[in-house]
């Protein structure tokens, strides 16, 4: 089948919106007709090859739609149905059967290998030239992606499919990161370093928690004022202030738990120093390949603990329904950080997010 998506030829290159062919859905296999994909840096983080991914191939992992065809054996999943494409998971590996599919052992294959897990890939030119797919499980920068059943999310009635996709992954990452992660005890105070899309789902989860005190800290004014908006208690902009002196004094003392989502080494020392005894600093962010990151080893002895997170951690599936029944609620209104492009304008929504003026650019496939 005939369908259009934004194809990445080289490394560096631009996304060039082009008619491309797709696999009729083989077993195991879903068709979704795409509504909307978020951008998210771990695209551009691709496109650069910080993250490996076999070029030409379509990017885009961030998807929502509508089911149009389902291959054989697939049970559970109708066509109709509105849903978001959530993370891959093998189901069989240890971390699967442990409950914990955001560390599946075959991560790698499955975001990058650029194919199915046990074949081939569903893209190619329309001249039947090789194209990369799976990305994410879905390259789903395009008005159609190849899925499986396992990892779809149903969107509920209520919820405008279209702007769902970022639920798979900025959202659930800062989201899950408090809820799964931290898991705030009454009184807990948060310090949520970086309030782009991570961050500020962070501090929606941690206003319905019980944490008490949730600092977020920036160097846009714009988006610390949406922090507040959206449940900070306080906010540091750390353009001339000593963020972790502002934390301790908000805090009186360092703070319970600290979210680095910037990915920005002496930012993640911020983080880390935040804390205290018995605190936990939760690196989110993504810095660049190879890159290391100190800590002191005196306070770090008193029962801290530094941890990664991928993905929110934990099942994706019931963190995403979980988020979307808030949303539906009024209490997690992701919403209010997205602006919506057509395909045609994908660059420019690439853009608008490298330049913070966009926090969470939807591409749109409907036009
Ligand atoms: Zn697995
Ligand atoms: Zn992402």
């Amino acid at each position: 089948m005939r369908i259009t998506a934004a194809v990445v030829e080289e490394l560096h290159g631009p996304f060039v919106v082009r008619e491309v062919e797709i696999d009729e859905p083989g077993p195991g296999d879903v068709l979704v007709e795409v509504a909307g994909t978020g951008f998210c840096h771990t695209d551009g983080i691709a496109r650069d090859g910080d993250l490996p991914f076999p070029l030409p191939g379509v990017l885009g992992h961030e998807g929502a739609g509508t089911v149009v065809a389902v291959g054989e054996g697939v049970t559970g999943v109708r066509e109709g149905q509105a849903v978001v494409l959530g993370w891959p998971s093998c189901g069989a590996c240890r971390n699967c059967q442990a409950g914990q599919p955001r560390y599946c052992l075959r991560m790698g294959e499955l975001v990058g290998g650029g194919h199915r897990l046990d074949g081939a890939s569903a893209l190619r030119t329309t001249d039947g030239a090789p194209l990369s797919s799976h990305f994410f499980g879905q390259s789903s920068f395009a008005t159609h992606a190849m899925t499986t059943a396992s990892s779809l999310v149903p969107v509920p009635e209520g919820l405008p499919v279209e702007i769902a996709g970022p639920l798979t992954c900025g959202l659930a990452t800062g989201a899950g990161a408090v809820l799964n992660t931290v898991r705030p005890e009454p009184g807990t105070s948060i310090v949520v370093y970086g309030v782009g899309t991570v961050g500020l789902a962070a501090v929606m989860a941690a206003r319905n928690s019980a944490a008490t005190t949730i600092i977020a800290v920036d160097r846009h004014a714009s988006r610390l004022r949406l922090a507040s908006e959206l449940g900070a208690t306080h906010t540091v902009d750390a353009t001339d202030t000593d963020a972790v002196q502002a934390v301790t004094d908000i805090c009186g003392g360092p703070a319970d738990a600290a979210l680095e989502c910037t990915g920005v080494l002496p930012v993640i020392r911020q983080a880390i120093d935040s804390v205290g005894m018995l605190g936990t600093a939760v690196l989110i962010g993504g810095a660049p390949a190879g890159a290391e990151f100190t800590a002191d080893h005196l306070t770090t002895l008193w029962g801290k603990t530094i941890r990664g997170t991928l993905g929110g951690s934990g099942h994706g599936q019931a963190l995403i329904a979980a988020l979307m029944d808030l949303h539906l609620q009024g209490r997690f209104p992701f919403d209010r950080l997205v602006e919506s492009f057509p395909l045609e304008r994908i660059e420019d929504a690439v853009e608008a997010s490298y330049s913070g003026e966009v926090v969470k650019p939807v591409i749109r496939m409907g036009g």
